[in-house]
């Protein structure tokens, strides 16, 4: 995997509002370069699961249309599998990759922050300069609604939610490799809907896995806002049954306050709970950019989109993919926003090239990590009917296995190599 160099960005245009030439650093003396828009020109925002996707099969179906990547991070970090970073069982390199691949197709990456959109002028605004498009991609993940639990605005850059893959996953683990054995991890799960319903209670697994076996006398205590546990719900259930001195789960027990002096959050049924460690996942909403441009609906958190296009339903020549979305009925998972990706590339080469699109219908697989070496799986079958997304069928594994981890492993280096490959 190559290191990529020190970012650049030159704006060489005219005046005023740059339409010119941007130019981001990509690998040392290879820099890319935006011009002026010359042919057809898909711009899509956020080189993550949806993103990378969705860049990089638009250049796959039609080579003639120029795709421009905006994505600030240089690398990936892949969020399935970072909770085994926790646990220690992975490494944060073991999940980390480049965006190389996506650049031999030929996609331009600048890693830069899309700063607006301006739909009635088709383009997208980076600080000063503007990028045109023809159509606009946007799969910019979630932001979080720090304002929900009292106190946590002002302590919100330490108090970890480790929710993005990447540094704050590396230190909540050694928060807990330096917690000392008899320590409480306290980890808040938000109501529905969040990205990756499994994910806290995998989590969970991953930390009472870890204390069980490097620090016995600790435990971890899940405080729950969920009524129940929200997905693969009996699995988990038998799961945490290997933990009985290491993990408590609470339902029903909404985080509403944090205190870091006292080292406490408060619940909404006035309990106090002390922690040594805390994980605090917020609520959350479709990243800042959708919100900020008004894709999102009434709810002002989730951006609704035809389900056949992904085109919002608030915008033209707009398409949404990934956790931002809802009103399909699927999770907001690394596996539906590949999906979608590849589903809304298509669509897109269909509608420059002034054709149908196909409807084709997304799928859903999302593995869960239990311990080091066992996990579960979820399988989504789809179809489309009148022009929306419905479920045919849902299926479990019938409980956790070996053998079920040896599937996962592949399916995750089958995954990031048709996203970043
Ligand atoms: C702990 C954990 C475990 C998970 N495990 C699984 C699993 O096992 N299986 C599974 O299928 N899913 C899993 N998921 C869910 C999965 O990670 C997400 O569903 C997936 O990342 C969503 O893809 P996305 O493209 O919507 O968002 P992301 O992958 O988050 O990508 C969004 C990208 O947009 C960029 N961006 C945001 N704003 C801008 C802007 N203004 N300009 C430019 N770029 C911008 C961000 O930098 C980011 O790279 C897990 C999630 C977590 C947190």
């Amino acid at each position: 995997m190559r290191t990529l160099s020190r970012r650049q960005f030159l704006r060489t245009s005219g005046t005023g509002l740059g339409l010119g030439l941007l130019t981001a650093g990509g690998l040392a003396g290879c820099a890319t370069t935006v011009g002026p828009k010359t042919g057809r020109r898909v711009v899509v925002i956020g080189g993550g699961w949806g993103g990378a996707t969705a860049a990089k099969y638009v250049r796959l179906a039609d080579p003639s249309i120029e795709v421009v990547l905006l994505e600030p991070n240089r690398q990936f970090v892949s969020c399935p599998f970072s909770n085994l970073v926790l646990s220690g069982v992975r490494s944060i390199e073991s999940i980390t990759m480049d965006y190389s691949g996506l650049r031999g197709h030929g996609v331009k990456i600048l890693h830069q922050e899309a700063t607006a959109i301006e739909p009635d002028k088709k383009r997208v605004r980076v600080g000063d300069d503007a990028i045109e498009y023809d159509r606009l991609i946007v799969s910019p993940g979630v932001d979080f609604q720090w304002e929900q639990v009292e106190g946590l605005p002002a302590a919100k850059d330490t108090v970890l939610h480790a929710w993005k893959a990447g540094p704050q996953t590396v230190a909540l683990a050694r928060q807990l490799q330096s917690m000392p054995d008899g320590g409480v991890v306290v980890m808040s799960v938000p109501l529905m809907a969040y990205r990756c319903p499994p994910g806290p209670y995998e989590r969970a697994c991953q930390i009472a896995w870890y204390l069980k076996t490097s620090k016995p006398r600790s435990k971890l205590l899940v405080l729950d806002a969920n009524k129940n546990i929200v997905s693969k719900t009996g699995l988990f259930q038998a799961a945490f049954k290997n933990y009985p001195n290491n993990l408590e789960y609470r339902p029903a027990s909404r985080v509403e306050k944090i205190d870091t002096s006292r080292r406490e959050v408060t619940t909404e049924i006035g309990d106090k709970v002390k922690y040594d460690v805390i994980n605090l996942i917020p609520p959350q909403r479709a990243g800042a950019i959708a919100v900020q441009a008004d894709l999102v609906g009434a709810d002002k958190r989730w951006c609704e989109v035809n389900h056949v296009t992904y085109e919002s339903v608030k915008q033209k020549n707009i398409h949404v993919i990934g956790d931002a979305t809802i009103g399909l009925p699927v999770p907001k998972s690394g596996t539906m926003a590949n999906s979608m990706g590849k589903i809304c590339a298509s669509a897109v080469v269909h509608l420059l090239n002034g054709k149908e699109p196909p409807q084709m219908p997304p799928v859903n697989v999302c593995y869960s990590w239990v311990s080091d070496k066992e996990a579960m799986a979820v399988i989504n079958s789809y179809r489309i009917a009148q022009g929306k997304v419905v479920m045919i069928e849902q299926k479990l594994t019938p409980g956790a296995s070996v053998a079920f981890a040896q599937n996962a492993e592949g399916w995750a280096r089958s995954i990031w190599s048709d996203i970043l490959g």
